[in-house]
């Protein structure tokens, strides 16, 4: 009788406290979010992080709609300096969300002008002047034609310019630090771009048919490094750059997913998709030739990106887009989403995954 008793008072208790939390709902998630923010702006994600070379995942999609990956993105950080690999859209944002600020990216380097590796970066620079409020814009570097690709943005946004200028003030937004440089270099042969105390950027061109220049990047710092392999089907030139890097971040398209897309699209009569789906199969490279290349260069680990076509959330679909790739490896291989992180801490062998979000 007395267990009953104690037992209903805490009933009682418990039934209270819940309707005074459900009553104070939104104090208690505004407090939640207001800690959020100042943990959040108070976060410098390149002092937390051991000196070394650290990879966020800023996009690991392509043109598909994907709800995990967004467009081609790579976030690198050497020791203190930040630079973006490509800026599908997106771009700004998942790189807020993965803990930096836009205004810290030092320079933007892109692997060649398909639409699907561009689309965010106005945004991006737009982000990075406001953020940062730096006098001077960014250099954006890519084969040549990037000077048209920027002149096209930096015209587009130039109204805005304007706007923020007028509104927040010369001395918050600077005019002058608004926009990007280009900076363009020989698409057709590999090219040391930056070189810097510990740091080495270097480009080489791939093969992405009809698609000229376009190029992939190799990143040096201290004693670790990565290659981009930017679009391209298995090449050899990809190989020769990877040899001996620790970690290969690789497109990698499966042809028999794309297939069940074409045909789909050849069932409904949508025959202009079907030469669609058929055509983007002969400039991309499959999971297994990635995992070949990764093989063959003697690479530490494989993260496969710029993933084609989207894979649906249903079990066993990843595997099924990995194929064979794991055990022609035989080493880490990861199917990317946004928010992934891989660190690369100088003078170790580690390879530290995380998730950023
Ligand atoms: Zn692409
Ligand atoms: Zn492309």
């Amino acid at each position: 009788m007395k267990l009953r008793r104690s037992l209903l008072i805490a009933l009682l208790l418990l039934g209270v406290i819940a309707a005074g939390a459900w009553l104070a709902r939104t104090q208690i998630s505004l407090a939640i979010a207001a800690r959020v923010v100042r943990v959040h702006l108070g976060v410098d994600l390149a002092t937390q992080l051991p000196d070394g070379l650290h990879v966020g995942v800023c996009g690991a999609g392509s043109p598909f709609p994907d709800d995990l990956r967004l467009g081609p993105c790579t976030a690198v950080l050497a020791g203190k300096r930040l630079f973006v690999f490509d800026a599908g859209s997106g771009s700004a944002r998942n790189i807020g969300k993965l803990g930096f600020l836009a205004g810290q990216v030092e320079g933007v380097f892109l692997t060649h002008f398909h639409s699907d590796h561009i689309d965010g970066l106005g945004e991006l620079l737009l982000q990075r002047w406001i953020q940062g409020g730096q006098t001077r814009p960014p250099v954006v570097t890519g084969p040549e034609g990037v000077e048209q690709v920027v002149a096209g943005f930096v015209q587009a946004y130039t109204p805005d310019r304007g706007y923020r200028v007028e509104h927040h003030g010369d001395a918050t937004v600077p005019a002058s630090g608004f926009g990007a440089t280009a900076r363009a270099f020989k698409g057709g042969e590999t090219t040391v771009l930056l070189k810097e105390g510990d740091l080495e950027i270097s480009a080489f061109p791939v093969q992405h048919d009809p698609v000229h220049p376009s190029v992939g990047y190799k990143i040096r710092y201290k004693d670790r490094s990565l290659v981009l392999s930017g679009d391209t089907r298995k090449s050899p030139a990809v190989l020769a750059a990877a040899r001996g890097v620790d970690l290969l971040v690789h497109e990698a398209l499966s042809a028999p997913m794309v297939d069940v897309l074409r045909d789909g699209a050849k069932a409904s009569g949508r025959d202009r998709m079907v030469k669609l789906f058929d055509d983007i199969k002969d400039y991309h490279a499959s999971p297994v030739e990635a995992a070949e290349t990764a093989r063959d260069a003697g690479v530490r680990y494989l993260l496969l990106n710029h993933i084609v076509p989207t894979i649906p959330p249903l079990p066993g679909l990843e595997g099924y887009f990995l194929g064979e790739a794991p055990k022609v490896f035989g080493g880490p291989v990861r199917v990317a989403r946004d928010g992934d992180f891989l660190s690369l801490p100088a003078g170790t062998q580690e390879i530290r995954v995380t998730r950023r979000f």
